[in-house]
This record gives structure tokens, C-alpha cells and sequence, in this order.
């Protein structure tokens, strides 16, 4: 159920909506658009009393919302979601693309990033690796290092939390946090991201659907937290000359049922540095909303996905090509000061 308030409906009449859904012993979900304000109401387990709502002052509309997903959906909120990151101009969701990329000799890379117009710094601290044996991630001590480039590079920090442990400390450190495939339907994990004031970035699990994809992060945004990016990242399939296949067709198709933003990981699908640029160039051209790339100095000493991890070289170049397509789409890209941009 949504409900819509007025064009001119006061703030106090909004939250005397909002009372009266608690009254009714629901969640109100005030969601401020362009022009005007929606209530999500959750929690129900059929129809709420409309009517008593409907006749409130300040009310337009009361609406039933039938997909499962409410909160994630255009039904309730028909603007686009835009993310803003204190400390920063940085958003995600608005008209400038959101170029995430990453890592390790943390500070080279984290340099050429910022020099290639990177705006967010992503990294493993936490990393959920196949095998118990493989390297885990420097914890802390990783989120330390990322916070230190933060500060020596103006770039936000977007990060994996793997656990409640593990998410209780990137709360702490970083700018955004990354909920990754593996856990897409942690729900609990999920839930409790949900009660940080960190936006999330939601990365689709590689078996997941659409419907359940979406449902994740409702989860998120059930709890109280509207500031979800959703990933694309490549899906499970028959396929073996990539890592994973990179669903483009999903973009298009969340746009229309979401406000969310969503981006697109071609370093992931790819799982070659060779062909994470075409990836991106084709993310950028559907409709995505920013990427996030792996890069690395020494990509062959990477202790994690070096051979999908760009050279900083690469990653500028690869930069350099997306600037014309992104005019082409309608979209803007971050030029940092002092650096000439070609093309
Ligand atoms: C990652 O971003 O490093 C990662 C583990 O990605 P995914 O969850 O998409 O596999
Ligand atoms: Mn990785």
C-alpha cells in the first residue's frame, strides 16, 4: 500500500500520516520525490484500511502496490533515486556516471583512479573466497588502509561486509557498504545493513532472479535504509569464455520497475583484464548508472582476481572510451581538475 500525499500536503500533515500507519500497527516509509511526498506502508499482511487514510488532510491517493517488492519499485517512488555521500559531490543515481574501481598497493592504484576520474575506492577487506585456504583479506587492518587513501585521494570508500562482525566495522570506516553476490540473500545480514545509515551497493547473486534480486533489496529498505545501489555482476550459465555472463538485458528492465540505481561489474563477468573494457563500454550504453572495476599495479602478484584486474593504464584508457559513449546515452562524466582529458 502507498500513499500520496498532495503536491502542497505540509509536514505536518505528512506525519500525522505516518502516526496514524503506526496507530494501524504498520511501518510508515516516507519517501520524499520531486514534486511530492509517498508513504510506503509495510508490514501488512492484507489491505490496510484505506479508507481511513484516504480522507486524511493532505492525502491524494491511496494506492495497493501488488508487486512483492514495494519499496524498490516506481510504483512508489516514480523519480529516480539519487545517493549523496557526505564530504563529497559524488552521487550515484544522478546524471554523472559513478566510476567505482579498486585496490591493492592500495595508494597506486588508489592515485591513478582518482587521476582517471575515479570517484569511489573499492576494496576487499573482508573477502568471501571459495576456498577457507585462500587469502581472506587484511580486516581492519585493510579498512585502515582504505580510510588513509580516502583522506590522500578525496575518494569514498566502498567496501564487502561478510558478516555481522565484519559489517559493524566497515559501518565504521567506509562510505558505502557492499553486500556481495555470495550473500545477496544473507537475509539477516541484509536486514541488519538495513539499519545502517550507509548506503548499500547490492550486488545480484549469480543464480538469483530479477524478482528475487529486487526482493534483497527490499530487505534493505524495509529496514529503514532507501539508499541501495544495485550490481550487476554476471550470471551462472552454460557459458565457459567468460566468468560469469553479464546480464545487460537486467538494466533496461530495472529501471522501469525501480527507482534504484543500479551499475554495472564488468570485471566480474569478464573475469579477463582483456575484456572488462567492452563489458563496460556495453554496461555504460544500456542504461547503468556508473561501474565498479578492478584494477591493480601488479595485477600478477594480486592475491585475489588479479587476471580480471586492470592495469592503471588501462583503466585511463578505458575511461578515455566511455566518455563518448556516456554523451552519447545522456550521461556525464566526472573530469578531475588538472588533468587533460582527450576526446
Ligand atoms: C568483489 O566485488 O570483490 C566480489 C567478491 O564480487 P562478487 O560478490 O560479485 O563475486
Ligand atoms: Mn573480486
Amino acid at each position: 500500500m502507498l500513499v500520496l500525499m498532495n503536491v502542497n500536503a505540509t509536514d505536518e500533515q505528512t506525519q500525522a500520516v505516518c502516526k496514524r500507519v503506526e496507530e494501524l500497527g504498520y511501518r510508515p516509509h516516507p519517501l520524499p520525490g520531486a514534486t511530492r511526498c509517498a508513504i510506503g506502508i509495510t508490514g501488512n499482511k492484507g489491505a490496510v484500511e484505506a479508507d481511513s487514510l484516504g480522507q486524511m488532510p493532505g492525502v491524494a491517493e491511496v494506492i495497493a502496490v501488488s508487486k512483492p517488492y514495494k519499496l524498490v519499485s516506481r510504483d512508489m517512488k516514480s523519480d529516480d533515486t539519487v545517493l549523496h555521500f557526505e564530504g563529497s559531490d559524488a552521487t550515484v543515481g544522478g546524471p554523472e556516471l559513478a566510476l567505482m574501481a579498486s585496490r591493492d598497493q592500495l595508494f597506486r592504484a588508489a592515485e591513478a583512479v582518482a587521476k582517471a576520474g575515479g570517484r569511489f575506492l573499492r576494496g576487499g577487506a573482508f573477502k568471501p573466497r571459495t576456498s577457507p585456504y585462500a587469502f581472506q583479506g587484511m580486516a581492519e587492518e585493510g579498512l585502515q588502509i582504505m580510510a588513509q587513501a580516502r583522506e590522500a585521494f578525496g575518494l569514498l570508500v566502498v567496501t564487502e561486509a561478510i558478516c555481522h562482525e565484519s559489517l559493524a566495522l566497515v559501518d565504521q570506516y567506509a562510505d558505502m557498504i557492499q553486500i556481495g553476490s555470495r550473500n545477496m540473500q544473507n537475509f539477516a545480514l541484509l536486514k541488519m545493513a538495513g539499519r545502517s545509515k550507509k548506503p548499500v551497493l547490492l550486488k545480484r547473486g549469480m543464480a538469483a532472479t530479477l524478482d528475487e534480486f529486487l526482493m534483497a533489496a527490499e530487505y534493505v529498505m524495509s529496514e529503514g535504509n532507501y539508499n541501495v545501489v544495485l550490481c550487476e555482476r554476471g550470471i551462472r550459465t552454460f557459458t565457459d569464455h567468460t566468468r560469469n555472463t553479464l546480464d545487460v538485458g537486467i538494466v533496461p528492465v530495472v529501471k522501469r520497475l525501480s527507482h534504484l540505481p543500479i551499475i554495472v561489474d564488468p570485471s566480474h563477468a569478464a573475469g579477463k583484464r582483456d575484456n572488462v573494457a567492452a563489458l563496460a563500454r556495453a554496461g555504460v550504453a544500456v542504461g547503468a548508472d556508473g561501474l565498479i572495476v578492478e584494477v591493480h599495479c601488479d595485477a600478477d602478484l594480486a592475491f585475489s582476481d588479479g587476471a580480471q584486474s586492470l592495469y592503471p593504464d588501462q583503466f585511463g584508457a578505458m575511461v578515455r572510451d566511455l566518455r563518448g559513449i556516456a554523451q552519447i546515452v545522456g550521461r556525464t562524466m566526472y573530469e578531475p581538475a588538472g588533468v587533460a582529458v582527450t576526446n
